[in-house]
């Protein structure tokens, strides 16, 4: 065998010819597919691009299903593990879809998948990324009651997957140190990423003290929990709705921004008890489609919640979809 220099492990260069990388390591709990891929190719000292290359696949700056698939058996794990954490896009009679995590999210702007956004402290006291962080609306680490960051804090650059370590941005400029300042995370940030969290991973108890909201999102699916709160969240619809349409997502900021926005008008209106329907100028065709795709528990608890807000005369009525919804059951 020929004699290696300076460590146990054979020069990165050598690395090739064998059929796996000498460092392997299995998933983490909770932890994110490109996320794992980032963490182990560091380990075995291989950077992004040289890692694509390995594999010849085109050199993205973001990680493909495609990609983690082939390159995470390298490390050790099996490719049908590392296919649940990492995003899968398809289409349903033209409609994009994303599967991620056993569950489906009907709107390509609900998933980061080619921008991601971290916990700087969590990144630093645990070094691996975690899923939850791919979620658009996922905007504040629970654990450390802040704002996720999704821009260096050096360069301002957005963060990418291209980048050769997790904690490192593409500048080679840290993204935690002491001069990094931690943004505290608003409530209802908060709220929303607890509610996130308790559905996506499905065994975090979700504790809300405000009655009215945990008993309207606690019956909603995911997918359409988060479109909810998107679309009361659009007061800026010209802002958004460009983005949306051109499927790029929006950075950490605006999306704390519409969180915010969207929990104080829904917690209005939840506990709006005069005769007359608030005046809420509501995005109807984001409201629309929430409700077109809702199953019939879910659009009765959203009616609940918009029969108190006028300006809704264009959307489904609940009498009227009631007897549709029940019917498509038996189709
Ligand atoms: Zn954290
Ligand atoms: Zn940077």
């Amino acid at each position: 065998m020929r004699a290696l220099t300076h460590s146990r492990f054979p020069l990165r260069t050598e690395l090739f010819p064998f059929a796996t990388f000498p460092i392997q390591d299995g998933l983490l709990p909770g932890e994110s597919g490109p996320g794992y891929v980032l963490r182990m190719a560091s380990k075995n000292h291989v950077g992004y691009y040289e890692l694509l290359r390995h594999i010849d696949l085109y050199p993205y700056p973001y990680l493909t299903i495609d990609a983690t698939t082939k390159i995470a058996p390298l490390f050790g794990v099996m490719s049908k593990n590392i296919m649940r954490v990492t995003a899968e896009n398809y289409k349903i009679y033209g409609q994009c879809h994303t599967k991620l995590n056993g569950l489906i999210f009907k709107k390509p702007y609900l998933i980061r998948q080619r921008s991601p956004q971290v916990c700087h402290l969590c990144l630093k006291e645990n070094s691996y990324a975690q899923l939850a962080w791919d979620l658009t609306l996922y905007t504040a680490c629970i654990a450390h009651k802040i704002s996720l960051i999704d821009h260096c804090p050096s360069c301002n650059k957005p963060l990418s997957w291209a980048r050769n370590d997790l904690s490192l941005c593409k500048c080679g400029k840290p993204l935690f140190s002491d001069s990094v300042k931690s943004i505290p995370a608003s409530e209802s940030q908060l709220l929303v990423s607890k509610v996130i969290s308790h559905k996506f991973a499905g065994d975090i108890p979700c504790s809300i003290s405000n009655t009215f909201l945990f008993q309207l999102f606690d019956s909603l699916s995911l997918d359409i929990f988060m479109r909810l709160v998107w679309s009361f969240g659009l007061h800026d619809q010209s802002k958004f709705s460009r983005r949306t349409q051109g499927k790029q997502i929006p950075c950490t900021n605006s999306t704390i921004e519409l969180i915010n926005h969207s929990i104080s008008r829904i917690n209005y209106a939840l506990n709006h008890n005069f005769s007359s329907p608030l005046e809420i100028d509501i995005n109807q065709t984001s409201l629309n489609d929430v409700l077109n795709d809702a199953n019939y528990v879910e659009f009765k608890k959203i009616h609940h919640l918009l029969d108190k807000v006028s300006e809704l005369d264009k959307l489904p009525r609940i009498l009227d979809s009631n007897s549709s919804k029940q019917l498509s059951l038996f189709e």
